[in-house]
């Protein structure tokens, strides 16, 4: 049988080392593939290095950076444990390590990874920064209160905010069936809404004093008087809970105006307040200006913006499908190029829908 005779051949040729197989290491490469972006094909050549070489705590390191990239977070995590278990001072590792672990939700292990690497590293500023922040949120959730729905937990100050948390639940339930279904796509895992006084939200996010919400992992959210205005505390649960739900899909690498574009169409029923914005102010920004983090924008230029962002987004839905948009924050969560994911996603080049999408 012919197919024996081959599989003999290349056995031979992988023991006398001259077959595929038995191609040297080559961490190198690796390397080049992940400063390249080429993610996939970086995690593919680490996955290699690693079985090749179990006990070197560079591949696994790599192999973790690759995973993180590609928003395989529990594969990350493993890895990066893995290479610090070989390496206990691999200083890399500690960073992305208690970097995933706070964005689990998991403050107790960031703080103990960012604890040891400023014993070995007590200069690094930005390290000592973000441990202060995690000592003030754990320090803070710790006085904090919890309750949980079906798909979500919400921490909270004390009896006065127990009503709130409830009316949160309910309002993060219903935003949960309603973009879901229309997206087709359901987050995993439930999701931690925070309440905070307006003090506490700055403390912990850091967040500009605009900011009625950030999704950070955790939703978070200043209360003030939040019940008021039951509308509002709704719309922004809502945006919040699509960011959740986004970077549950692609945790990295979408752009901004697509973030928040999806954000700002499943926040209300109707885009009447992004078109209010656009008529008043006579102008739109291009796409390509929002692409990443609005923090740069004027305030007047802030709220078009999300105006901007929310009318093409709709566009953008209503030309391609939610199907398509959600087949491409799965390939840029894979690691695809944006403009290539588009043009195969979308079927017309990023470009000329930038160009067009408003008419
Ligand atoms: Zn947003």
């Amino acid at each position: 049988m012919p197919w024996t005779s081959s599989v003999v051949i290349v056995a031979l040729a992988a023991l006398l080392g001259s077959g595929p197989a038995a191609a040297q290491p080559n961490p190198k490469a690796a390397w080049e593939a992940l400063d390249a972006g080429r993610l996939q094909d970086a995690a593919d050549r680490f996955d290699d290095l690693v079985y090749r070489m179990p006990r070197d705590p560079m591949t696994h390191l790599g192999a973790g950076i690759a995973a993180h990239r590609l928003g395989r977070v529990p594969k990350a995590r493993a890895a990066l444990e893995e290479a610090l278990r070989l390496a206990p001072d691999l200083t890399p590792a500690m960073v992305l390590l208690g970097d995933i672990l706070a964005r689990e939700g998991d403050l107790l292990g960031a703080i103990a990874h960012y604890e040891r690497l400023l014993a070995l590293e007590p200069d690094d500023a930005v390290a000592v920064e973000r441990l202060d922040r995690w000592r003030t949120e754990q320090a803070l959730h710790e006085q904090f209160r919890q309750s949980a729905s079906p798909n979500f937990t919400v921490l909270f100050e004390g009896p006065a905010e127990e009503a709130l948390a409830q009316r949160a639940l309910e309002l993060l339930e219903t935003a949960f069936w309603r973009i879901g279904g229309a997206l087709g796509v359901y987050p995993a895992g439930a999701i931690t809404l925070v309440l905070y006084t307006g003090q506490q939200f700055q403390d912990v996010t850091r967040s500009p004093a605009w900011a009625a919400g950030l999704f950070d992992g955790r939703i978070r959210i200043p209360v003030r008087g939040a019940l008021e205005n039951e509308e509002e505390f709704a719309r922004v649960l809502a945006h919040e809970f699509t960011h959740a739900l986004v970077y549950s899909i692609a945790p990295r690498r979408v752009p901004h105006w697509l973030h928040e574009g999806l954000a700002t169409v499943f926040e209300r029923d109707d885009m009447t307040w992004s078109r209010t914005q656009v008529q008043e102010t006579g102008r739109i920004l291009p796409l390509g200006a929002l692409e990443g983090s609005f923090r740069g924008l004027s305030a007047d230029d802030l709220k078009l913006g999300y105006a901007v962002s929310g009318l093409a987004t709709e566009a953008l839905l209503a030309q391609a499908g939610a199907p398509s948009v959600v087949a491409l924050l799965q390939d840029l969560a894979n690691g695809e190029d944006f403009r290539a994911a588009f043009a195969h996603r979308i079927l017309i080049p990023f470009d000329e829908f930038a160009a067009t999408w408003w008419r």
